[in-house]
């Protein structure tokens, strides 16, 4: 069997063959390439119009990516032909197997779109050996998609995250919808300002906006500022991932500091290693482990108090009534704020300011 009859079966087009498969010599990773012709006496359809018009002249070959297979990227190159259209002058013809003018085909947004719902973005690049970039491109235009086809009536739940790009501190802020019925990337915003979030609630509509019943988000200051002042209306809840977040960000500045001084004072550096123990669940360490962790816990180390804090703060998301949250919140934020442990002590002053949202 060849290949062609493969993709023929894969992805068949109407007023287009495929032609040679030649594996491409010299490249880092294995890369097949795909002759792509058009069928004989076909004519190209403008662009710009979709009309059957005739030929003017040929660009030069152009790849595009599709799956990768058996380890293998996999190119189809392709001549594009241009059209000389009565009413939109010279333009390149339509290429079912891409849309506009990117490099990745159709399949191959669906494809890597389609993995990015299961794994990180990065994750997903490694895996396919494909950049971030390309990730991100396809999830954007997979959401557009969706958003064109998809109707926006009836959300009431929505999340709002952030992420940061691969290098650097550049950010995304990403809106989903999170009803129990459905679950969608609804918005890609770059940067992660007020008016990046301003731009969300511009482009999902007052109404819209009105209706939403529920918002979960971070404790980023942009973010509830904006959500304050569009959906005031909406029940803001911030959410436990984030919030265990910034008390592991704390411990690890805790952790740092205090190597830091154990070593200028000379002794052995106990804590160099010990990150992964104390910012890991008790119940995910492996024996090892735990008995080190144990070691540890003998020293009265600012790290090691700023741990049982940390795990005793676990305890709030049990409570299911708010007033006996509220009650715990309290005691824990006072007994913080008698620690002495700045980073904490940051914490607890965040988590005190936010307390209506959190007992949401
Ligand atoms: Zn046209």
């Amino acid at each position: 069997m060849q290949i062609k009859t493969i993709l023929n079966r894969v992805q068949k087009f109407k007023s287009f063959v495929y032609g040679t498969v030649e594996l491409v010599e010299g490249t880092s990773v294995p890369t097949l390439e795909v002759e792509l012709q058009p069928r004989l006496n076909s004519r190209p359809i403008c662009s710009g119009c979709g009309h059957k018009r005739s030929g003017y002249d040929r660009s030069p070959e152009r790849l595009f990516e599709f799956i990768p297979m058996w380890g293998h990227k996999v190119f189809f190159r392709y001549a594009p032909r241009r059209v000389d259209c009565p009413g939109c002058g010279v333009r390149v013809e339509r290429m079912p197997w891409v849309s506009g003018k990117h490099r990745l085909t159709e399949a191959y947004v669906w494809f890597l779109s389609g993995w990015a719902k299961r794994l990180s973005w990065k994750e997903v690049a490694e895996a396919f050996r494909t950049t971030w970039d390309h990730v991100f491109c396809s999830v954007e235009r997979a959401v557009s998609w969706g958003r064109e086809h998809q109707g926006l009536t009836g959300i009431e739940a929505i999340g709002i995250d952030e992420i940061q790009w691969q290098r650097g501190h550049r950010y995304l802020t990403l809106v989903y919808q999170i009803d129990s019925n459905c679950k969608r990337l609804l918005w890609i915003g770059k940067k992660r300002k007020v008016k990046t979030l301003l731009g969300f609630f511009c482009w999902f509509g007052q109404q819209r906006t009105k209706e939403l019943r529920y918002i979960c988000s971070d404790m980023w200051k942009p973010y509830l500022k904006v959500i304050k002042k569009k959906a005031g209306q909406a029940i803001h809840i911030l959410d436990r991932f984030h919030i265990m977040t910034h008390l592991s960000k704390a411990i690890d500045e805790v952790r740092a500091q205090e190597t830091q001084e154990l070593k200028e004072k000379g002794y052995e550096p106990i804590l160099t290693k010990s990150r992964w123990l104390l910012l890991k669940r008790p119940e995910n360490l492996t024996d090892n482990q735990e008995t080190r962790l144990s070691e540890l816990l003998q020293y009265n180390l600012r790290s090691i108090r700023s741990y049982l804090l940390k795990e005793e703060f676990q305890l709030f998301w049990q409570y299911v009534s708010p007033h006996w949250a509220g009650k715990f919140l309290d005691k824990w934020c006072t007994k913080t704020m008698r620690s002495k442990i700045e980073p904490m002590k940051k914490v607890a002053k965040m988590l005190r300011r936010h307390r209506p949202l959190l007992l949401n």
